[in-house]
C-alpha cells in the first residue's frame, strides 16, 4: 500500500525530558484493550505500581496534572522498565495522525506537539507529500468503510487542489483564503448531489474570478465576539487555552472599540509580519491535510474548509494580540505556541470539534460571505 506523508514527517523524534509542554501533563490518557491486558499481567513491584495507577475506566491516573508514569527527569517510567514496546497506543502514536482509504494511508504530526510544530515552522519550504510504498499494516489503521470509497477519488483531487489554491503565492494570502473558500463551497454542491466523479471537472472549469463577488455584510468585530462565543462553549482541555482567549478578549475590547480600530491593530501586525506570512499558509494547509479527508465519509467538505478559515481566524487575533503584549515583537517561539495551545484545545476533543461544526452548519458568522469578509477585513 502507499503510505504518504509530510516532508518533514521522518524528521520527527519525541524531545521527551527536554520537551517544555510535555504531552503526558495535563491530559487523562486512554488504555487500549490490549495494552490494559498486558499491563494486567505485568508481574512484580512494577506490575503492581501498573495496576495502582490505572483508573477503573482504564485511564493512566494524573499526580496533579502530570501522569503517574513521568518520573522527575520528565521521562516515563514505563518505557525505561518496560521498552517501547510497553507504551499503549495513544504514548506510542502521539502525536501522529492516520486516516486509511482504498490502498492509500495518510500519516501526519498533530500541532499540539510543540516539536511537530517547530518542525512545521522551520523554514519557508511550501508543504510537500512524500510517497512510499510499504507492507500492509497488520492491524487495520482506522480505515474509512468500503461503502464510503467512491468519493475518495473526488475528494483526494479537491483537498490537493485545495492546497495548492493555498500554495499559489502570486495572491495574497487572504485572496486565496476566499478562492479556497469558494472552491470548498463548490465541491460541496457536487457531494450534496451525490456527485464526486463531477469534481475533476469542476477542477478543470474552475475560475477563481467566481470568489470576487463579495459585499459587504458584516461588522468584523462583532464576528470577532461572536466567534469567541462558540469557542467558550469548550468543554476544557487545557487552562493555557482558557487564559489566551479570555486576554485575546480583553485586549480587543479595552483596544478596539469599533471595526475600524479593530482592522487597523490586525493592519500593523500584519505588515510585522509580512515576511512570515508562510507560516499561516503552513497552518492552513495542515487543516486541510488533517481533516479534509474525512470528508469521505460525511460529505462535510465546506464545514472542513470553514473550520480550517474559522481557526486561521482565531489564531490571527491570538496572534495579533500577543505581538501587542510583547512589545511588538513575535517569536519563533510564540508562533509554536500559539499553534499548540489552540490545537490542543480543539484537535483532541471530539466534542469541541462536534460542536464547532454544528456552528459553521447554522451560525451567520462562518457563512461564505462572512468568512470571507473576516479574512479579507
Ligand atoms: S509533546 Fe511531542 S516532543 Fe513533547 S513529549 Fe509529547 S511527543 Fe514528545
Amino acid at each position: 500500500m502507499l503510505l504518504r506523508v509530510p516532508y518533514y514527517y521522518e524528521n520527527f523524534f519525541c524531545q521527551a525530558s527536554k520537551c517544555k509542554h510535555s504531552c503526558c501533563v495535563g491530559w487523562e490518557i486512554d488504555v487500549d484493550k490490549e495494552k490494559e491486558k498486558y499491563y494486567k499481567s505485568v508481574p512484580g513491584s512494577f506490575g503492581e505500581r501498573l495496576r495502582r495507577e490505572m483508573t477503573e475506566d482504564d485511564k493512566f491516573r494524573l499526580k496533579g496534572e502530570r501522569c503517574a508514569f513521568l518520573n522527575e527527569e520528565n521521562l516515563c517510567d514505563i518505557f525505561i522498565a518496560l521498552g517501547e514496546d510497553a507504551l499503549c497506543e495513544t504514548c506510542s502514536e502521539y502525536p501522529r495522525f492516520c486516516i486509511r482509504y482504498g490502498n492509500i494511508m495518510e500519516r501526519g504530526l498533530g500541532l499540539s506537539c510543540e516539536e511537530a510544530a517547530r518542525l512545521l515552522f522551520l523554514e519557508d519550504v511550501p508543504f510537500s507529500l512524500v510517497e512510499k510504498e510499504v507492507e500492509e499494516p497488520e492491524e487495520e489503521e482506522m480505515p474509512v468503510e468500503e461503502k464510503y470509497q467512491k468519493n475518495c477519488v473526488g475528494v483526494e483531487q479537491a483537498r490537493d487542489y485545495a492546497i495548492r489554491i493555498l500554495q499559489d503565492r502570486t495572491k495574497s494570502l487572504e485572496e486565496r483564503m476566499v478562492i479556497y473558500l469558494f472552491f470548498a463551497k463548490a465541491v460541496q454542491e457536487c457531494l450534496n448531489y451525490n456527485k464526486p466523479e463531477k469534481i475533476a471537472s469542476l477542477i478543470e472549469t474552475w475560475n477563481p474570478e467566481d470568489a470576487n463577488k463579495l459585499e459587504k455584510n458584516c461588522d468584523c468585530l462583532e464576528a470577532f465576539y461572536e466567534r469567541v462565543a462558540s469557542y467558550e462553549q469548550f468543554e476544557d482541555v487545557n487552562a493555557e487555552w482558557k487564559e489566551t482567549l479570555a486576554v485575546t478578549k480583553a485586549f480587543i475590547k479595552e483596544h478596539a472599540k469599533n471595526e475600524k480600530e479593530y482592522a487597523g491593530l490586525h493592519k500593523e501586525f500584519r505588515a510585522y509580519y509580512e515576511s512570515r506570512i508562510f507560516e499561516w499558509e503552513q497552518i492552513l494547509i495542515y487543516f486541510t491535510y488533517r481533516h479534509f479527508m474525512w470528508s469521505i465519509e460525511d460529505s462535510r467538505f465546506f464545514n472542513r474548509a470553514q473550520y480550517a478559515v474559522s481557526s486561521f481566524l482565531m489564531i490571527r487575533d491570538m496572534d495579533m494580540v500577543r505581538f501587542f503584549l510583547n512589545g511588538k515583537e513575535y517569536t519563533k517561539a510564540d508562533r509554536i505556541d500559539v499553534a499548540r495551545i489552540y490545537s490542543t484545545e480543539i484537535e483532541h476533543s471530539e466534542e469541541n470539534v462536534e460542536m464547532l461544526a454544528e456552528d459553521f452548519d447554522f451560525e451567520e458568522v462562518y457563512s461564505l460571505q462572512n468568512l470571507c469578509e473576516q479574512v479579507l477585513l
